[in-house]
């Protein structure tokens, strides 16, 4: 196969693919590779490289991988697929539609996306959950950012900084901001966390961490750029913080609408509903990753990864068993994908 680099065009206007897969994080840069081994014809079709990997610093859980920078693992999920096995990559291009024309979908998104495929797998994870408040959207980009990790830096010597959530990334978010920025808000609706106790822990043990909990953000205010925000307590008391920057860590939550324009059953909280194949309602089309609803509490990559293998494998399966494409040649005894064993 070709040694080919992700490229920011779009593929080829009208070109057929076996198999288009939704996505570049982990579920599908590990879909793109097996598809390679099963002799698919196919790509990958992103708005980024990574995923959510993008969000983080470090993975210290990736079976085989002791402690591996998050940027490490993106390029080596990126390299496996498409330096190795020759799938492009597509990036900076959103898919939007995705409309049945006989054995195919028709395929359309941003950039001039405009593409066949026998089979898709749709492997776009989730999105920041935003807060919703006034200032928010103005802001965003000039105070208001949804990734600690990637954004810290950029707070470097600045006075204070706020960061909302109780999760993992909001805890982890805040001791990184406590080695950038003076003072560092963690604004929390309850008093309990859903955070890791050792994230907890160590956030707690700085001292220029302050926690304002059972309170919930009203009103992001500046003029330019940020300049405070607006906290009301659960007894109703609202007092206004001067914050240079404020990270918004309320989690993630899938593309529901998204998700049932294209036809596809989703369940309450709009993950896509797959079965153990991860396929979905629509003929053809296949899940992986965070979107689905199999992981509820526990999205992970190895999961994103595992789930992504099999889709790639069901779609094969599809596609061979309605004859839409040819089994490969078997060469010698045992001897398929060019003595490669699948
Ligand atoms: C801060 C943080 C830390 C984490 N740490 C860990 C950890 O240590 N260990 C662990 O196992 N898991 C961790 N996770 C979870 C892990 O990152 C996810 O489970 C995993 O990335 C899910 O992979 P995915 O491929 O399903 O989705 P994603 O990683 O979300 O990738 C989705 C891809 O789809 C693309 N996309 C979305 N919509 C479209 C569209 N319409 N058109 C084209 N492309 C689209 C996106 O650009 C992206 O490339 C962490 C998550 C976060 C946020």
């Amino acid at each position: 196969m070709s040694l080919r680099l992700s490229t920011f065009k779009a593929p080829p206007k009208g070109e057929h693919y076996d198999l288009l897969i939704v996505g570049a994080g982990p579920a599908g840069l590990s879909a793109a590779l097996y598809a390679a081994r099963l002799l698919l014809k196919a790509i990958v079709v992103s708005m980024d490289v990574g995923g959510q990997l993008n969000l983080t610093n470090e993975v210290d859980d990736y079976p085989g991988l002791l402690r591996i920078s998050a940027s490490e693992l993106v390029a080596r999920f990126r390299d496996h697929a498409e330096k190795l096995f020759g799938v492009p990559v597509y990036t900076n291009i959103t898919v939007q539609n995705m409309i049945r024309e006989g054995d195919e979908y028709h395929i359309t998104g941003t950039r001039g996306l405009d593409v066949y495929s026998k089979a898709v797998i749709i492997a776009v994870g989730t999105a920041r959950r935003k807060l919703e408040v006034p200032g928010e959207k103005e802001f965003t980009g000039k105070g208001v950012s949804y990734c600690s990790i990637c954004d810290a830096p950029l707070y470097k010597g600045k006075d204070a900084a706020a960061v909302v959530g109780g999760g993992d990334s909001a805890m982890e978010g805040a001791i990184i901001l406590s080695g950038y920025v003076k003072k560092v808000y963690l604004i929390h609706r309850r008093s309990e966390f859903r955070a890791k106790p050792f994230y907890v822990e160590e956030a707690r043990s700085k001292p220029n961490i302050e926690f304002i909990l059972n309170s919930v953000v009203k009103e992001i205010k500046g003029d330019k750029v940020v300049r405070s925000v607006v906290v009301e307590s659960k007894d109703g008391a609202v007092r206004e913080i001067s914050v240079d920057g404020i990270f918004v860590e309320i989690g993630s939550e899938p593309p529901k609408k998204w998700f049932q324009s294209l036809g596809l059953e989703t369940d309450d909280l709009g993950y896509i509903k797959t079965d153990e194949w991860m396929r979905t309602n629509l003929p053809g089309v296949f899940a992986a990753g965070d979107a689905i609803s199999m992981w509820r509490g526990f999205r992970q990559i190895i999961n994103a990864a595992a789930s992504g293998a099999i889709a790639a494998y069901s779609a094969y399966t599809y596609l061979t068993e309605r004859g839409l494409i040819r089994r490969p040649v078997v060469k010698a005894e045992g001897a398929v994908n060019g003595g490669k064993q699948g």
